[in-house]
């Protein structure tokens, strides 16, 4: 027999839509407290910033790829995608209704690649293949992904000729100037060929060569595009929340990450329109806020007790380049090589956010 506060919080169900960085951690949190469910369109969680070392390494994804069930053995995964929501009740692709007393948006990015985890390790095997096959490798994309992904693949496979094309006049556009510019001369001494300001028709393409928006001809036995994914909102905005969706698809949630005008819903992650840069360990802490409050909801607290959330005042980010080195921007600073290396690029925090999700940092 629990206590009367356990009895008060069995009885609520809690719904996390998006089984990402943000929601995972939000689910985990609130499994032994009420019932969840999770509903996401794929059956794991990965670590998104493991996923290129992956390509080089395909076992590497044996830790960072997580199946929602080894974390979650006290909730129910929906392995699905939410398409439409009530102000009681979320509706999926397959048809089913989910019912919710509290309701967690976190849905980041639609990622359209495979669903399940065996799926997934299958690709990256395949992709390891390709690069290993490869003598020149086209990247089309400098944001964080192709940057990382060049620097992978220039460190484990130097004899590779990389050309990494970017349609902006910088890479690295989400962070400060120096940063892009302190990736783009590491890339270079990796021979890395950048090109910036063009891009890549990958509609027009014939026996390995592509062109690029300037007319310059580009030779590659295989590419990889690199573009960052969209918000997934579109879903949202055909809701009753379409009205909390800003003009640049955001969510839009207040001070206690309550979805704006809801008392119920709770939005966290790179969905939010909070005004700060979009990183994972900022996701995790909108997660740990959220399941705080709703937390505090289920056992009637006083909504004046409500956690709540500071936007980051400053950017912190780190982009590894390859496997020891990377290029930081921690506030104003900017620095490249091994310290940031020696922060992230190593274990890619993988075994670290296996801990915050109650795993080993190894598989057993
Ligand atoms: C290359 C790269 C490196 C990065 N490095 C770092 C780093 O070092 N440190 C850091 O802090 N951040 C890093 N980031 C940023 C970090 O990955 C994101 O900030 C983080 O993933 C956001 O988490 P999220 O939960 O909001 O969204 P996501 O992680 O995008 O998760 C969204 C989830 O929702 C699911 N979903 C989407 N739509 C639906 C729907 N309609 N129904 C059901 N499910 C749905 C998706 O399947 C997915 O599982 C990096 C990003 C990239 C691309």
């Amino acid at each position: 027999m629990g206590s009367s506060e356990d009895l008060a919080m069995e009885k609520k169900r809690v719904v996390v839509i998006g089984g990402g960085v943000a929601g995972s951690l939000a689910a985990r949190t609130l499994q032994n407290y009420a019932d969840v469910y999770l509903i996401d369109a794929k059956d794991y969680f990965e670590i998104t910033w493991a996923s290129l070392r992956s390509m080089v390494e395909p076992s590497f994804a044996t830790r960072s790829l997580i199946s929602h069930a080894e974390y979650l053995p006290n909730a129910h995964i929906i392995m699905t995608a939410a398409v439409d929501l009530t102000d009681n009740e979320v509706m999926t692709a397959e048809g089913r209704i989910v019912a919710y007393d509290y309701l967690v948006i976190a849905t980041g990015h639609m990622d359209d690649g495979p669903c399940t985890k065996t799926e997934k390790l299958s690709y990256y095997q395949a992709e390891h293949e390709k690069i290993k096959s490869s003598n020149s490798i086209l990247i089309v994309g400098g944001g964080p992904t192709g940057v990382e992904l060049a620097g992978e693949i220039a460190v484990d496979f130097p004899d590779k000729k990389v050309t990494l094309v970017h349609r902006g006049s910088r890479l690295l556009e989400f962070i400060g100037k120096k940063a892009g510019k302190k990736a783009l001369d590491w890339l270079v001494s990796k021979n890395v060929e950048v090109i910036l300001g063009q891009s890549v028709n990958l509609n027009d393409t014939s026996d390995g060569v592509y062109q690029t928006s300037a007319g310059e001809t580009i030779k590659a036995d295989c590419h990889f595009l690199c573009v960052g994914k969209q918000i997934s909102s579109t879903w949202i905005t055909k809701t009753i929340l379409g009205e909390s969706v800003d003009v640049h698809g955001k969510l839009m949630v207040d001070a206690n990450l309550r979805v704006k005008g809801r008392k119920n819903v709770f939005g966290i992650g790179d969905i939010t329109d909070i005004a700060e840069l979009k990183q994972g360990y900022l996701a995790q802490q909108h997660a740990l806020i959220a399941a705080k409050n709703v937390k505090l909801l289920i056992l009637g607290g006083n909504e004046n007790k409500l956690a709540t959330y500071k936007p980051a005042s400053s950017a912190l980010a780190i982009v590894s380049l390859g496997r020891r080195e990377g290029v930081a921007q921690i506030s104003c600073i900017t620095t490249i090589g091994r310290l940031p290396g020696k922060i992230k690029s190593g274990d890619l925090f993988v075994g670290r956010t296996r801990k915050q999700l109650g795993l080993s940092s190894d598989v057993k």
